[in-house]
């Protein structure tokens, strides 16, 4: 069938609209794009010279949710299903995947970066790890009144800060410290909110804080108003005030810059766990001895694995985790605006794109 997406042949210069013939193989399926979402991984791809595992010309987008329209052999049960296709897709049958280490699987499909994304009227990706969406009619069923488009954002910004807190194993009554709110963040605010933790929420954004302390936040702290050391003993007396000892103290950094990289990792303290969940390609200096020292973990984390995925879609279905007061939907016909405007920071809410029907 014909596909329309955006492409990028170079990066940082406009991508162009262009069509193309795609037909599902085995085990793949063709999904009618609902809505794509923007990413910072996509601003890395197209402004910082982060390379794509394909090679330019490529369509990107990874944050997606739609209707199967076409499937090819073994995937027939697909068809007329609305999904949610998952950022990470692992083969399922490698040796990593065999282990459960599906997030380093060697064969792995991330659209958008093996593969045209999401950024288009279709995308082919394999059915294997397909999120199905639940009925969203009636308010019994979906409380929080989402459509398929919203759900998109699960595809990463939702699912990526929900598996760093379930491999943290944040438990009721531990301390989690979000380090940068904006799309990721955010929602990583609202999951530990939901599981039961005290939630710190940290930006230099303070309509973003004051957004997050209406949405699971118990205190906020702008660290671009106070210094480190201070910003620190704040931290501290949040949690001494709560009896919640360094240990149950869970860190993530999910800013995705060397600064509040730098603001994670110093705030670890005696058993601390630190989750990396954003991505700055830039270096920061840091004592790593500090880990030693605090008998304490650091702990990268790509992606979600797809078998998380209903967890994740249930919290938000539930309400316990609101969509659509940090998402904004454009046309995905304004796609080089909006990447213009995301890359020049003028845009404080997930940006979602529409394809024209
Ligand atoms: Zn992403
Ligand atoms: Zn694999």
């Amino acid at each position: 069938m014909q596909i329309a997406s955006w492409v990028v042949r170079q990066p940082g210069a406009a991508m162009s609209h262009e069509i193309r013939e795609e037909t599902a193989h085995p085990g793949e399926v063709i999904v009618q794009v609902a809505a794509c979402g923007v990413c910072h991984t996509d601003l890395g791809f197209y402004y910082e010279g982060v390379p794509t595992r394909h090679p330019f010309p490529l369509t990107l987008g990874h944050e997606i949710s739609g209707h199967v329209v076409e499937a090819g052999e073994g995937a027939e049960r697909w068809v007329g299903r609305n999904v949610i296709v998952p950022a990470v897709l692992p083969c399922g049958d490698c040796e990593a995947c065999r282990s459960g280490r599906g997030p380093i699987c060697p064969k792995q499909i991330f659209p958008g970066n093996d593969v045209h994304g999401g950024f288009g009227t279709h995308v082919r990706v394999p059915a294997r790890g397909l999120c199905p969406v639940p009925d969203l009619g009636g308010h019994d069923l979906n409380p929080s009144g989402v459509d398929l488009a919203a759900l998109a954002v699960i595809a990463d910004a939702v699912s990526t800060p929900y598996q760093a807190i379930i491999r943290s194993g944040l438990e009721p009554g531990d301390l989690a410290v979000f380090v940068g709110v904006g799309g990721v963040g955010g929602f990583g605010v609202q999951i530990a909110h939901a599981l039961g933790a005290a939630v710190i929420a940290l930006d230099v954004d303070d309509g973003r804080l004051e957004q997050m302390a209406t949405h699971g936040a118990d205190v906020t702290l702008n660290p671009a108003r106070v210094d480190f050391k201070q910003l620190r003993r704040l931290v501290r007396e949040a949690a001494d005030s709560r009896r919640i000892p360094t240990w149950r103290t869970k860190i993530f950094e999910t800013s995705g810059s060397p600064a509040g990289q730098t603001t994670a990792f110093g705030l670890l303290g005696h058993g601390g766990y630190l989750s990396l969940v954003g991505y700055t390609p830039k270096a920061v200096e840091v004592r790593l001895s500090n880990l030693m020292a605090f008998d304490a973990v650091a702990q990268g984390n790509w992606g979600c694995l797809p078998e998380l995925y209903p967890a994740v879609v249930d919290l938000v279905l539930q309400g316990k985790v609101a969509l659509t007061p940090f998402i904004e939907r454009r046309p995905m016909a304004s796609i080089n605006e909006a990447f213009a405007q995301l890359h020049a920071g003028g845009v404080s809410r997930r940006l979602v794109l529409i394809p024209e029907s």
